[in-house]
């Protein structure tokens, strides 16, 4: 029997001004473990769009307003209650997002919670420490910069970290004093939903924090608005490239953080029990839908054999489960239609590869829940479909190399450049190869781990602009030069 859920689960509102608004047009979102709908959500129109970017433009331009009259200080511990009642309310939002993302309870409540309330709090510290410089040019000068907020930020949220990828932003923007209209993609609206009505409760005065749910349509009014300053955009690469092409008409300014085929490098040298299991982890954790997902796994020809005996062997005890049992590993694929794509790379990867392990999709208690097998091919070479694109999903391409040059080259070897991973004992080598892979971030012997004071971001068509960390600060302020004539 799937776990019966203890959250109470309401249809959605528009949170535009401080006050929630029923909307024109409804839309279902699907709980992917049962296939059944979870509630109805509203699909926000443009005129609905248009009227939270109104509140939020107005919070950000009345000076006399209660946003922008806050100090710093008090900005900093106005995000900090919100991480307070975010805790406070931690087992219901991991349960919501559970529920309409598939992804295990265990990943919910024990990473991607703690992580929003923690990123929370550390740009809730970050409000008092944005400054400019006073800057010696001439005796006869007093020339300065200052570190201004951009306005209104428009932002657009992807389905696989639905809270989590929310606050990556919200907290830089409302830590540099923005306001924003945000968008949670439409398969996972809940837990920003939920957010907003903390928000109230903290006390984020009105239009500060405004929320417009539904699909691309919403996401299109919401780049088009001639009132928004800025676009902070997580998702795919073929949508990034269609929001720059948007923005470019009002020249908002654009952060992008796109797709990833990341490749995980182990050599014949590493403590191969743990590259197993950042192998495992690195491909299945959040069910492969992961913009970091080590997919294209190069293990060293003198390896192959014993390591992919190990990667198949554990792979096997991973099977699919009810997300909401604290012991599940491995969770729903989030959509039907996401589901259907997997098992088109499946096939793909049948036709040029060997189907070492998974493949399947897998039913549970008779439930129409969309659950796929841990899926291994072996015998892949960089070109392939399976080896290029971003698929994911649970599945992974394993891929032979004879030496370091090699790897590099293929590794490199891809439209993307998001994440890469090197295990060895040999630190040379590890931080030779680190230096020459194309990526935002490498990790050496380990896989996956983020931190709020790291940044995060894209080479190539992985996107730009650096999300988590001091950088982030700049990306939500724009810099003003001052000069004071000191002479006559
Ligand atoms: P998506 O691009 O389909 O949708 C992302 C968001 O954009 C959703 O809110 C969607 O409604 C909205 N949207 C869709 N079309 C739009 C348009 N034309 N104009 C404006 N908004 C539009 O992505 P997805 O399927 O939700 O997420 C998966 C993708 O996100 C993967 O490619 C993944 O790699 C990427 N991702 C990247 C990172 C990162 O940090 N680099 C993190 C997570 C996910």
């Amino acid at each position: 029997m799937l776990t019966a859920t203890k959250s109470q689960v309401k249809p959605g509102r528009l949170l535009i001004n401080g006050e929630w608004l029923e909307g024109a047009q409804h839309f279902d979102t699907i709980n992917p473990a049962t296939g059944e709908v979870l509630t109805q959500i509203v699909e926000a129109n443009s005129a609905e769009v248009d009227k939270a970017v109104s509140a939020a433009r107005k919070a950000f331009d009345d000076r006399g307003g209660a946003w922008r009259k806050m100090s710093a200080s008090d900005r900093g511990k106005l995000i900090w209650k919100l991480a307070d009642l975010l805790e406070r309310n931690i087992d219901e939002l991991a349960e919501l997002e559970t529920l309409d993302n598939g992804k295990p309870i265990f990943e919910s409540r024990q990473v991607d919670m703690p992580m929003v309330i923690d990123v929370l709090r550390y740009y809730a510290g970050w409000a008092t420490k944005i400054h400019g410089e006073t800057v010696n040019t001439f005796e006869t000068a007093f020339t300065y910069t200052l570190r201004e907020p951009v306005g209104v930020v428009g932002l657009i949220i992807p389905w696989n970290f639905p809270l989590l990828l929310a606050s990556w932003k919200i907290g830089p923007a409302l830590a540099c004093g923005n306001t924003i209209v945000m968008k949670p993609a439409e398969q996972t609206p809940l837990t920003t939903l939920r957010l907003g009505e903390l928000a109230i409760e903290a006390g984020f005065p009105a239009g500060v924090i405004n929320i417009v749910t539904g699909g691309p349509e919403t996401g299109k009014a919401i780049v088009q608005n001639p009132a928004i300053n800025k676009i902070a955009f997580t998702g795919s690469t073929a949508v990034g490239k269609e929001i720059m092409r948007g923005a470019a008409d009002s020249l908002k300014r654009v952060t992008l953080e796109l797709g990833g085929k990341s490749p995980n490098i182990v050599f014949s040298d590493a403590d191969i029990d743990s590259a197993v299991r950042g192998a495992i982890n690195g491909i299945f954790y959040g069910k492969g839908e992961v913009c970091n997902a080590g997919s294209r796994l190069f293990v060293e020809s003198k390896l192959q054999d014993e390591f992919i005996d190990k990667l198949v062997g554990r792979a096997k005890k991973m099977q699919p489960a009810d997300p909401l049992d604290p012991k599940t590993r491995l969770g729903a694929i989030v959509s039907q239609e996401q589901m259907q794509t997997v098992l088109g790379y499946i096939e793909a990867g049948k036709k040029e590869a060997q189907l070492i392990a998974g493949g399947n999709r897998v039913t549970l208690d008779g439930s129409k829940g969309f659950f796929l097998e841990p899926t291994i091919f072996g015998g892949v070479t960089n070109d392939m479909k399976i080896a290029q694109e971003e698929i994911f999903g649970p599945v992974l391409s394993v891929l032979p190399f004879d030496d370091v040059e090699q790897v590099i080259e293929q590794a490199n070897s891809n439209p993307y450049g998001l994440a890469a991973a090197v295990w060895t004992k040999d630190i040379k080598k590890a931080h030779i190869v680190s230096r020459r892979l194309q990526a935002g971030t490498v990790w050496i012997n380990t896989y996956g781990l983020m931190d709020a004071a790291l940044p995060f971001g894209g080479f190539k068509q992985s996107g730009f602009g650096r999300e988590l960390g001091m950088h982030a600060i700049e990306h939500y302020t724009e810099l003003k030069t001052v000069w004071l004539n000191l002479g006559t």
